[in-house]
């Protein structure tokens, strides 16, 4: 049996980055950066004023005071958007806005509270110092700078610094296409009544929603009846993609084929992973096509999808966060006794002063979907005799798309 790492470097290892598209930076969220990005402007672009008020030469103000002020001619009008034409002289101000570019020849910035105007004279009863209230050119981003490094994923301030230099459209990775399809003559497909005998099925809908939060494009093929010749020809069909992914048909009960139609591809990688839950996981090449086999009990095909399906999708993506990001959290509740292989708890997360603490999600059976909800983590316990107490320190992966975590940005 094969230990989680192992597997997944296997998996990993077949798994090559995607080429890359251009898209608007309207449609970037969540998208994965295919090179890195360099400004090639600065930001602001131009000197420009931080406040409503006056723009006016330092030199012209010194020794100003409330027994002593100083008057200023003014010559104009800067509003944000357009440009003071020429240049400004001694003994001159020129009303200025938020945002406005800052004259030629000015070199600071009164904020209309402090000066009194009349008759196209403006009073100061105090000294300015220079550059006050002036943003500089390139004082946010110089160019030159890197943004995003390759792997990045976009949020939205990322895509509002690439908006701010002008990089739109931006090259991301395509999107993985993942196959999916779900085997059982049990399983009755969405949105029609099960007949006697028969379950609703809920993995492909947990498994669309999953690939889609990975960054990938989910392809539902159907769900495949136990039938070899059937399940075949889907999976024939499922080539074209970047990625297959089944659910169950991997254990050793009579009717779990996919397992068999990968044994006759000559490419079946393994079956069975020292983990709880979801010891029963395929993976092997359909052709060319890596195909990625989860357990068809719920739980585990949600835990494996975790921790291989959804980092497969993420290194074909070139993402440089491939697993999820590893916490420490106190564990709080029931003992949970650990046994002969490395088990992956649900559970829910909560602060308590400085404490992250984590209660299980309840009872943690296979097939109980209950356990899924709710669960922001999986506290990850190694095998061996003992148990895990309230007050343990345990290692979790964190659930949530909380990103970036613990890698540099920029
Ligand atoms: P299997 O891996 O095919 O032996 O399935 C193991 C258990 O998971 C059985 O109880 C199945 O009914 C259940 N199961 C398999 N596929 C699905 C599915 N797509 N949705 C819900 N339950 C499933
Ligand atoms: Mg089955």
């Amino acid at each position: 049996m094969l230990t989680v790492e192992e597997a997944r470097e296997r998996i990993l290892a077949q798994m090559k980055p995607l080429d890359s598209e251009d898209v608007p930076l309207t449609e970037a969220l969540g998208r994965v950066v295919a090179h890195v990005v360099v400004s090639q402007e600065a930001v602001p672009p131009f000197a420009n004023s931080a406040m409503d008020g006056y723009a006016i030469r330092a030199a012209d103000t010194e020794g100003a005071s409330k027994t002593a002020p100083i008057d200023l001619r003014l010559v104009g009008e800067v509003p944000a958007g357009r440009l003071y034409a020429g240049e400004m002289h001694v003994g001159e101000a020129v009303r200025i806005l938020t945002g406005a570019a800052v004259p030629d020849g000015a070199d600071a910035v009164i904020q209309q509270e402090l000066v009194t105007v009349k008759d196209g004279i403006v009073t100061l009863t105090q000294p300015v110092a220079p550059n006050t209230n002036i943003r500089p050119a390139g004082g946010d981003v110089r160019p030159g700078v890197t943004l995003v490094r390759a792997g990045t994923e976009l949020g939205p301030s990322e895509i509002a610094l690439l908006a701010a230099v002008g990089a739109h459209p931006i090259t991301v990775t395509r999107r993985p296409r993942v196959a999916l399809l779900t085997t059982g003559d049990e399983l009755a497909p969405l949105g029609t009544a099960p007949q006697p005998g028969q379950i609703h099925e809920s993995n492909m809908p947990y498994l669309i929603a999953a690939i889609r939060r990975a960054g990938g494009d989910p392809w539902w093929l159907g769900i495949a009846p136990d039938r070899i010749e059937t399940l075949r020809a889907m999976l024939d069909q499922a080539r074209e993609a970047d990625l297959i992914l089944t659910s169950g048909g991997v254990s050793v009960g009579d009717y779990d084929l996919v397992k068999q139609v990968l044994s006759e591809a000559g490419n079946i990688g393994f079956w069975r992973v020292r983990m709880r839950p979801g010891k029963p996981v395929a993976f092997g090449l359909l052709g060319t096509t890596p195909l990625l086999g989860l357990p068809g009990n719920p739980v585990s095909a949600a835990v494996t999808f975790e921790l291989f399906g959804r980092p497969a999708i993420r290194r074909m993506l070139g993402a440089a966060q491939v697993e999820r990001p590893q916490i420490i959290v106190e564990y709080e509740g029931e003992a949970i006794p650990q046994g002969d292989r490395r088990h992956f708890v649900r559970a829910r997360l909560h602060t308590h002063g400085a404490r992250l603490i984590a209660r299980t999600t309840g009872a943690q059976d296979s097939h109980l979907i209950s356990s899924l909800q709710g669960a922001s983590a999986l506290l990850d316990i190694p095998e061996g005799d003992g148990a895990i107490h309230s007050g343990d320190l345990v290692p979790a992966l964190l659930l949530n798309d909380a990103l970036p975590w613990d890698i540099e940005v920029g």
